[in-house]
């Protein structure tokens, strides 16, 4: 199956970076979001990315503009009509991305496939307000898309071979590395290691055992790892650690180990009194 044309849901963090990817590798885009100004974001977003690879050598200003020129960036979701595969990287709102797919499948032909960019939520569940499931799965993208290589492939219930094969190439002239998630299980294989350290790690400096910078200089120097996990939920946002956790937690039979501790909970609920949702822990600390 060729893809000519990418639909992508959402113009924020993710979905900007995933338009890009597509853009560059020859694809048309249309990139959809809710108000004129995030779209506006999105596409500025991509521009800023691509003039700085313009600055570093990587690209020069004519294949910029013809990466930028193949982007359409649109609030009317009617655009995804035309499309060969959706992306959709909305809000991780459950009730949001069952909505948002089964618009989709009212509005696109039926062999289009439609993937989302989930961080922890059940493929399953969502294909089942479509009228595809064969042709819903998970593509799981990291933050920054156009940089971080790795993509999961996440299999509902019904997704077909063929669906897998298909996204899986997708991804891969996008110049990822693919893993394949065979089974539909709650944040998949990076959140699932992930969110359990984030949670570790919040919870040593509720008890006062150490700093926040400390935390983050133990794990980079004593583990290798090139980012602590505060400067990790800094970049991806606090509220998604919150989100996925929450998610998490539920799903997997409320253990402890994913409950959230009441120092996120607090960071979450200070977002409400006027803070920046995502807020980070570097700026409020
Ligand atoms: P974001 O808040 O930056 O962007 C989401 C965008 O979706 C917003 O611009 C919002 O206006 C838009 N939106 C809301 N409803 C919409 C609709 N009906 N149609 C089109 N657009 C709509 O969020 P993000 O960080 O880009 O996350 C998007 C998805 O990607 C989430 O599911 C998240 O869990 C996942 N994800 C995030 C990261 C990360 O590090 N930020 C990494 C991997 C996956």
């Amino acid at each position: 199956m060729e893809i000519k044309k990418i639909g992508v849901l959402g113009a924020g963090t993710m979905g900007n970076g995933i338009a890009l990817l597509g853009a560059q590798i020859g694809c048309d885009v249309v990139m959809r979001d809710i108000e004129d100004a995030y779209v506006e974001r999105g596409l500025k977003g991509i521009d800023k990315f691509l003039s700085k690879g313009v600055e570093k050598g990587k690209l020069d200003a004519a294949e910029k503009d013809a990466v930028l020129g193949r982007i359409k960036g649109t609030t009317d979701m009617a655009e995804m009509a035309g499309v060969d595969i959706v992306i959709e990287a909305v809000i991780e709102d459950l009730d949001l991305k069952k909505q948002v797919f089964k618009d989709l499948d009212d509005l696109c032909g039926p062999e289009v496939i439609l993937a989302s960019n989930t961080s922890s939520m059940s493929l399953t569940e969502i294909a089942a307000v479509t009228k595809r499931p064969d042709k819903v799965c998970g593509m799981h993208f990291f933050n920054p898309a156009p940089i971080m290589r790795l993509v999961e492939i996440i299999r509902a219930y019904g997704t077909s071979d063929e669906t897998v094969a298909a996204t899986t190439e997708l991804a891969k002239k996008m110049g990822k590395i693919t893993v394949e998630v065979k089974k539909d299980s709650p944040g998949f294989i990076v959140n699932r290691i992930m969110i359990p350290h984030m949670i570790e790690a919040i919870k040593i400096v509720e008890e006062g055992i150490a700093s926040i910078p400390d935390v983050d200089t133990a794990v980079k120097n004593g583990l290798n790892y090139p980012m602590g996990p505060f400067e990790l939920m800094d970049l991806t946002g606090v509220d998604i650690c919150y989100f996925v956790a929450e998610y998490l937690y539920k799903e997997l039979n409320k253990e402890l180990k994913w409950a959230s501790p009441n120092l996120l909970k607090t960071m979450i609920r200070a977002a409400k009194l006027g803070r920046k949702t995502g807020a980070g822990w570097y700026d409020y600390s």
